[in-house]
Order: C-alpha cells, then sequence, then structure tokens
C-alpha cells in the first residue's frame, strides 16, 4: 500500500494547524450526513453540539474518540483524513466499511477546544473522571460505550514536545501508545492483548516512516482514567498520542503518522495470527521519556556581581490563544547543565554574553526577548535578523 498517496489524496484540507474547533469541523460534519449518519448526542458544559458519526455495516465494532482534551487537534485531524478515506468509495474505503462500524466522536471536549484548554470548561479533565462522571461530557462518551457496544475503542490524544524516545540517540516521540492496563498488577490478559497487537502493527508500518520515533507509554493503572476504565471493562482500548515530528509544530506531518496508523492498525485486527510474540514486540517499544526542550543554548556567558559564568539554558514554547489565534511564545524553561535533555533546536553560542532588558540573568518562566553577544539577537527563540 502507498501509503503517502492514500494521505494525499484524502487529506481534509479545510483542517490546518493546531487550533481546531467545533467551527471547523462542523461543515465537515454537514457535508457527510446524507442520511442522518451524524448526529448531536448532547451538549458540553457551556451547550456546545458533542456529535457522532456512525458508518459501516461490519461486525467489528470501533469506537473512536478525539479532543477529549481541548488542545489536543492532531488526531481531529487525523481522524477527518480518515473519515475521507471511508468516504472515498475505493476498495479499501468499502473493505474497511464492510468489514467494520464506526462510532466516531470527533470533538468531546468543544468548550477545552475553543479555549484552548486541556480540561472542559468547569476545569475537568475529563481523562481523569472516568469514575466520577461528574461532567455532561464524560456522561457522553460513556453513554455512547454502553450503548454502541464496541469490539474496541481508540483513545486520541496529543502530547508535548518534551517527550522522546530512545537511549544513546534521541529522538522526538512523534507518535506514543498505550495499551492500559486494565488492573494494579498491569496484567495482560486476552483484552490487553487484542489492543497490544493493533499497536504492534500500528508501529510496525510507523518505523518506516519515523524510525525510532514511535514510544510506549508508562502503563501504571488508574481507572480514572478512560481508556483505563474501558480496558477494564473487557473492550480493548488503544491510547494514540500525536507528538512532535521535527519542525512541525504545526503538526501536519504527524497528522500523517496517526491516518497512517489507524488504517494499518484495522487492516490487521481481524487477522488471525499468534500473537505471542506480539507482546514481546509491544515491550520492546522505547519508553516514552520527558528529555526535550523547544530550545537550547549551551555555553552562555552571564555576568552579574562581577562574577561571569558559564551555563546553559533552554525555552519552551506555551501555546497562547490571543483574540482567537494561536501564538507560539517561548518562555524560560531551565538553566543549568541539563544533562539528559537535547533541545529540538540547539544553538552552541560559544560564550557570548546573555543580556536582556532586566537583570542579564535569564529567569525561569520570563518570556524569551534577549541577545547573545554583540551581533545576536533573539525574539521569541530565535535568531533575529
Ligand atoms: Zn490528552
Amino acid at each position: 500500500m502507498n501509503y503517502e498517496n492514500l494521505f494525499s489524496q484524502n487529506l481534509e484540507t479545510n483542517l490546518k494547524g493546531r487550533y481546531i474547533t467545533l467551527n471547523d469541523i462542523e461543515p465537515l460534519l454537514l457535508k457527510f450526513n446524507s442520511d442522518n449518519q451524524v448526529q448531536i448526542i448532547g451538549t458540553s458544559v457551556l451547550g456546545k453540539p458533542i456529535y457522532k458519526y456512525e458508518l459501516g455495516t461490519g461486525n467489528t465494532r470501533v469506537l473512536m474518540w478525539s479532543q477529549m482534551h481541548g488542545n489536543e487537534s492532531t488526531t481531529t485531524k487525523a481522524l477527518f483524513d480518515f473519515l475521507n478515506l471511508l468516504n472515498s468509495n475505493s476498495e479499501l474505503a468499502n473493505k474497511l466499511l464492510n468489514e467494520f462500524t464506526f462510532c466516531c466522536l470527533p470533538m468531546l471536549n468543544p468548550d477545552g477546544a475553543l479555549l484552548y484548554t486541556r480540561e472542559n470548561a468547569n476545569n475537568i479533565d475529563l481523562n481523569r473522571d472516568a469514575q466520577n462522571l461528574s461532567q455532561p461530557e464524560s456522561k457522553l462518551l460513556r453513554t455512547t460505550f454502553d450503548t454502541f457496544e464496541p469490539d474496541y475503542c481508540y483513545n486520541l490524544h496529543d502530547q508535548r514536545t518534551i517527550y522522546g524516545v530512545g537511549s544513546e540517540i534521541i529522538k522526538p516521540a512523534t507518535v506514543s501508545f498505550l495499551a492500559p492496563a486494565y488492573n494494579e498488577n498491569r496484567g495482560i490478559n486476552k483484552v490487553r492483548t487484542k489492543a497490544i497487537k493493533v499497536i504492534v502493527a500500528m508501529n510496525k508500518i510507523l518505523q518506516d516512516f519515523i524510525p525510532n520515533q514511535v514510544g510506549r507509554f508508562d502503563d501504571t493503572f488508574n481507572i480514572n482514567c478512560v481508556g483505563d476504565t474501558f480496558q477494564y471493562l473487557n473492550v480493548p482500548t488503544i491510547l494514540i498520542e500525536a507528538g512532535h515530528f521535527q519542525e512541525d509544530y504545526e503538526r501536519e506531518l504527524t497528522r500523517k503518522f496517526v491516518f497512517i496508523a489507524l488504517v494499518e492498525g484495522l487492516k490487521k485486527i481481524n487477522e488471525n495470527d499468534i500473537v505471542s510474540k506480539e507482546i514481546e514486540d509491544y515491550m520492546n517499544i522505547p519508553h516514552n521519556k520527558i528529555c526535550f526542550y523547544d530550545f537550547i543554548y549551551k555555553n552562555i556567558k552571564i555576568s552579574y556581581d562581577n562574577n561571569k559564568i558559564i551555563t546553559n539554558f533552554a525555552l519552551q514554547f506555551k501555546e497562547e490563544l490571543i483574540d482567537k489565534q494561536l501564538f507560539f511564545n517561548v518562555y524560560t524553561a531551565a538553566i543549568g547543565n541539563l544533562e539528559g535533555f537535547s533541545g529540538h533546536f540547539e544553538f552552541d553560542v560559544e560564550e557570548a554574553l546573555y543580556e536582556d532588558l532586566e537583570l542579564n540573568i535569564p529567569k525561569i518562566d520570563q518570556k524569551a526577548a534577549f541577545s547573545l553577544g554583540n551581533s545576536i539577537k533573539f525574539v521569541n527563540g530565535v535568531i533575529e535578523n
């Protein structure tokens, strides 16, 4: 299968960048709604509609939800690329629709999406509300789970740029997976094995596109998380975290890798093969670890109180919503030796003097505006010409 072609044929060009709200997806859902396949299942805290899109006639029932964390939009983009594929009337589309029935909730947290926050409008993390079901959005997901009776669940998220994989050579964790545990012992039963099998297939294909950039999330059991609860309720659940690819802060490449993983995983679900090796393959996917900053400047010189020191400092983007536009603003995140950390951008400034408009010492959480040496000026973390 030529996945590059498949992706470009089905790319949803109306969804771009990181700030994806209900306004962006409603026209697309309307276009799909030829025969009442798209329904409003309820409303968010602030009264925004939450949509469900069901399609396919197959025996294997798959429930997918995205943007339960409002600022995690990459998998929403990938989900719409995938929905375009399912609506393409191609041989592959018809095969998938014959084999599966899909139930998609493409934006579970529309209030958080609009505010560009992880939490919903009551400041509740919906992915810690699986037992309390205190929020309307959590209740709707659970009701959909109970009535649709899925054979598989796909829990779709984004992760921050801080995650990496590898030991000697550290790469960004562009896509990470988890087959959540179903109990404290983190045992592997038949249900969890089914999720693992899908993840192994996804990882295998992704290694062709992003070698050594796939991670595996920590599987500490937390029954308050939706994936853990669904796995505990005996439905194989796959967590997908879309992460950073080199220089792709808009995550337009990562969406492609998620799309590829979705298609390949589904192709493998109903294949009967031996699974013992797959548990081993799953365990061999390297752990995600926190080991990246967006920018690292090495060997800066700081001069204060007649002392001079040579040190390093790191900056991290914060995504800030200002007047309905998303900005990537850079703040100081760490100062010091920074061992064990890499930068997505790294500069050795060879003892150039750090100066800013205040004390000439980098301060944690200070917005980055400084100069290094006589000639280099940094605005928002990058060299200004
Ligand atoms: Zn998330």
